[in-house]
């Protein structure tokens, strides 16, 4: 699993870091995400995708994952 954040369209709601905080932060300057963990583990994937699905601007997803990655 590979986690993808647009800071493009991120809105600084902080959702993803208040719901996975050893996955994302929020920069400090304007509040977009920083993804803290691109890469999660299997046994955080599913507070992964709680998090992709509650936020609120569409900013984050999966990504296909780097070679040699799972
Ligand atoms: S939940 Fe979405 S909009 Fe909110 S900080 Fe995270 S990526 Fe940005």
């Amino acid at each position: 699993m590979r986690i993808a954040a647009d800071t493009t369209r991120c809105i600084g709601a902080g959702t993803c870091a208040f719901t996975s905080p050893e996955i994302f932060d929020q920069n400090e300057q304007d509040g977009t995400v920083v993804l803290l963990r691109p890469e999660p583990s299997d046994a955080q994937a599913d507070t992964v995708r709680r998090a992709i699905h509650n936020c609120p601007s569409g900013a984050l997803s999966l990504a296909a994952p780097t070679e040699g990655t799972t």
